[in-house]
This record gives structure tokens, sequence and C-alpha cells, in this order.
């Protein structure tokens, strides 16, 4: 069943209407902020652990537990919230959209969400390539500080809160917390090794959480409306709603907010349009941005966009970006491609990921033409295990994930490349 209009968070989600300060606040924005701040941190916790909100970047990681394991405030050490909005992942758009025209539902997310974990320091790291997007968020910013809704006594709760916005310079693994950590401080977007996670050891070695722009932007609404309400949408542990990302070989590409668990089929004839040439010509979808391994035909009949039901069936949720191929697609190509992408932005410290991404993007070309042998196949998967698991960061898993898919699923026709090359 489809979720009712007002169980809808981002109401201008099309920008439809105007994004500046005084249009936010006709939509709820910032209504009674103080309020949910004058009860306290636990309850706010509390709230959040009770809307069982999963981060939305791609983990899928509880957020209200995420926010627990902040180390007891000592009033000395600063600690800090950052907003990932380095939104990167190929057919991923998003948290664009929230920030292009949704930006102050995120920053009063940002100021309730840093009162919750006892920050008084924000930071919103965005992507480089999101110019546009940076300008809308920054003058949203400015109209926040002018109303006096950030800094001193933001919002009149008597709470100190600064926001900054930080531009990066387009690398997709500063999306990684900790590469962005890394990024932000002024060195090179590189993965720390964990432990010690960021919320111990973070910005400047300060406690710092780091979350999804989507996550951050719909605790304003979760509050207001309550935790219980937000669980009473979608799936057991896959509650809320969220933005899916629908592209490809559908007839009307679309981002829609809609509840958590929506069968994929039914998310895809509803928004999408339908696939083009109709149902029966989809060959296969990614259901969660690149990173994740695709689902053939017969699993995508039935499936729920959900963190449990896409895992069941060996795939993942991720950023819940839908990438819908139809039967004209060269399906070996296209994975392919996407090693190509792994193997760019890997940023080299480990070998399984520097030397495997290349290598696995070398081999996949190769099969894609006809050249290899049966062997070549089962070399290639079992390289994809050496990798996965085997790095620093996910990065590593990224790469392996689409390419074990594929194998999985499309196996005859990498054969029948082989083969007929072979009869030819
Ligand atoms: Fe860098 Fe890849 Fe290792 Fe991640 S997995 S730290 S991207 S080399």
């Amino acid at each position: 069943m489809l979720i009712k209009d007002s169980d809808r968070i981002f109401t201008n989600l099309y920008g439809r209407q105007d994004w500046h300060l005084p249009e936010a606040k006709s939509r709820g924005d910032w209504d009674k902020t103080k309020t949910y701040i004058a009860q306290g941190q636990q309850w706010i916790i509390q709230e959040v652990m009770t809307s069982g909100l999963r981060g939305r970047g791609g983990a899928g990681f509880p957020t209200g537990k995420k926010w627990s394991f902040m180390p007891k405030d000592d009033g000395v050490t600063p600690r800090y919230l950052i907003i990932n909005a380095d939104e990167s992942e190929p057919g991923t758009c998003k948290d664009r959209d929230i920030l292009r025209h949704e930006p102050h539902k995120l920053i009063e997310g940002a100021l309730l969400s840093a009162f919750a974990i006892g920050s008084h320091t924000g930071y919103i790291y965005i992507r480089g390539e999101f110019y546009r997007e940076a300008q809308h968020l920054e003058t949203a910013i400015e109209e926040a500080y002018e109303a006096g809704l950030l800094g001193k006594n933001a919002a009149g709760s008597g709470w100190d809160f600064d926001l900054y916005v930080h531009r990066g310079a387009g690398a997709y693994i500063c999306g990684e917390e900790t590469a962005l950590l890394e990024s932000l401080e002024g060195r090179k977007g590189m993965p720390r090794l964990k432990p010690p996670f960021p919320a111990v050891v973070g910005l400047y070695g300060c406690p710092t959480i780091v979350n999804n722009v989507e996550t951050i932007a719909v605790v304003p609404t979760i509050l207001r409306r309550g935790g219980a309400w937000f669980a009473s949408l979608g799936t057991p542990d896959n509650t809320g709603t969220k933005i899916f990302c629908i592209a490809g070989h559908v007839n009307t590409p679309c981002n829609v907010e809609e509840a958590m668990g929506i069968p994929l089929k039914e998310l895809i004839e509803t928004y999408g349009g339908g696939v083009r040439g109709g149902w029966d010509n989809l060959l296969a979808v990614i259901p969660g941005g690149a990173s994740v391994p695709l689902i053939p035909t017969d699993i995508c009949d039935n499936v729920l966009m959900d963190f449990t039901s896409l895992a069941q069936c060996k795939s993942g949720l991720g950023t819940g970006a839908l990438i819908v191929m139809d039967k004209s697609t060269d399906i070996v190509k296209a994975i392919a491609r996407l090693s190509k992408f792994y193997m760019h932005e890997s940023c080299g410290q480990c070998t399984p990921c520097r030397e495997g991404t290349g290598w696995m993007w070398r081999m996949l070309t190769r099969l894609s033409d006809g050249i290899g042998t049966v062997e070549d196949i089962d070399l290639l998967e079992q390289v994809t295990y050496e990798i996965e698991g085997h790095t620093i960061c996910a990065l590593g898993d990224a790469a392996a994930w689409p390419v074990q898919g594929l194998i999985r699923h499309f196996r005859p026709e990498l054969e029948r490349r082989l083969g007929v090359r072979r009869a030819g």
C-alpha cells in the first residue's frame, strides 16, 4: 500500500515551492524547535531510537544507537556533528534534492541532532560538484543566523550552535566517513583504520557523529510527530519513509518518498512509469546505488525495498537508488563499467582494492569481448572474495559485490560469449 501524502516528510522535494526561510516555516519547519530542545538530550535520543530510524547513507546503522556511542561529555573536549553531503554513489541523487529544495529541514535537523549529542559545532561536507546546492545551503544558513535560529542561543533554546559548509573536491571516497574527516582536516581523503570509530576519536581527535543528509533532515519531523508515528510506517526493522531514486530504463525517472518495504515492482510501475517496453522487457535492477549486487527479473517480481528483504536475496538497499536495466543492456559491459569506476575511485592505500579493482575491470572487459576461458570466470569470482572483507573501507566490498552479482545471476551469459567467440 502506498503512503498517504500526509505521511510524507519532504513536502517540497520537487522544488515546486520556494525553499527560503519564510516558505519553509509555512510548511512547518522550525516550528517550536526550542520546545524539543527543552525536553533534553535523552528525550531526543529516545524518540529517534523509538522511531527505528536507520542511517540513509547506505549502511543502514540505527541512528539513535550510533548517537548513544558518544562518550560521556567531560565539559572540555569539543564534540562535532558532521553531515555527509558528499553524495557520489552512481544512480543516487536524493540528498541533492533535499539540499536544493529543503535546506531548512536539514539545518533544523542539524541543530536538534547536535544538541542531542552535545555538540556546539557542525559541518556539512558537501560534494564539490554540488555548486548550486552549496549556494542554497549557504544562503539558508545565513537566513537561519539572521533569524536567530543558529549561533548563540539558537532558536531561543539556550543552546549555542554554529554550522559551516565545507565543499569537497569531488572524490567518491570522501563519502566514507573517516576519509571525509581526513579531508575536512585538510589532508588527502583516505579512510582511517577502525576502531577507534569516529564517535570516540573523530574530527581533530574528538568525539564525532557523521550522519547522512537524509538521516538528519528527517529528525525534526520525527520529534514533531513522534518516534512511534515513524515506526508505524514501513516494515519491522525497516521503519519510516525513504527517498528512492528511480533511474535507467524506465519511462519516468524520478525521486520519490515512499514507505520502506514498498515492493520494488510497485515502485517502478507507480512512480517510474514502468520499465521501457513493459515489465517483461526487464533484465535486472541494481536496487541500492552501484555498490550492491544486481538482482534479475524473477527476484524483482516480489522483493521488497528494505534492508532485510534485499539482504535475504544477497543484494542490499544501499542508498535506495534503483538502476533499472532492460533487455537491450549489455549486462557484462555495464558491470565492467562499474568496475572501472571503482578502480578510478580507489584511494590506493590497501593492496586488494588498489590492485584488485583494476584487475577485475580488465578481466571483465576481456570477458565481455568473449576473450578468456570458463576457468577465468571462476578465477574472477574467487578474486572478488579475496577483496571482500579484506580492505580498510567498504569500497573494496562495493567493487566486489556487483561482479559477484553478475556471476551469480548471469554466468550463462558470460559463458555464451566465450562460446560464441570460440565458435566464430
Ligand atoms: Fe582505499 Fe580501497 Fe582500501 Fe578503501 S578499500 S581504504 S578505497 S584502497
